[in-house]
């Protein structure tokens, strides 16, 4: 681990240079809430940028028929974390398997789509981290990712 204080702002913006593409092709609109003052989080600036990019391609995933990423940032003094939001408007995740998704091997894709390995390297990276993560979703209306993230030194 090469743990460092960095700003999730800077993760986003270069996540979202290596989705957009993919992004146009499906007409998949973006929409960039961040909030440019919240504070440097501290850990390992690579791996919280690997598990962005796991939620960006689930969230397009999610959309195969176009739809609007949304990405939030903010800060929430009371815990001292920031808070990251990816949201999708897409097919949205059924209430009794949300418990699962975050398991190894979990998955709805096609075999050369998806492996179901996503979001439980996402879920031990966040833990390691001594963050947290879990979703809101709505069958037909989208999810929302929300990730916390401690800006102390551990
Ligand atoms: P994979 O993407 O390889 O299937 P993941 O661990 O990334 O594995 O995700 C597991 C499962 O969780 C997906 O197959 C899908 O059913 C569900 N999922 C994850 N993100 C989303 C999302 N944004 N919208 C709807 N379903 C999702
Ligand atoms: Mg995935």
């Amino acid at each position: 681990l090469e743990k460092t204080f960095f700003n999730v702002n800077e993760l986003i913006r270069r996540v979202v240079v290596l989705s957009k593409h993919r992004m146009e092709l499906q007409g998949i609109s973006l929409v960039l809430e961040l909030k440019e003052s919240i504070p440097e989080v501290y850990g390992d600036p690579g791996q919280i940028q690997q598990c962005l990019m796991n939620l960006v391609f689930n969230a397009v995933e999610a959309m195969p028929d176009g739809g609007t990423l949304t990405i939030k940032t903010g800060y929430e003094e009371h815990r001292d974390q920031v808070r990251i939001d990816v949201i999708d408007t897409g097919v949205g995740i059924p209430q009794e398997v949300i418990s699962q998704i975050f398991e190894p091997f979990y998955t709805t894709k096609e075999r050369d789509k998806g492996v179901g390995l996503g979001l439980s390297v996402v879920y031990g990276i966040i833990k390691e981290h001594r963050g947290s993560i879990y979703v809101v979703s709505q069958i037909g209306k989208g999810s929302d990712f929300i990730v916390r993230l401690p800006c102390k030194k551990y």
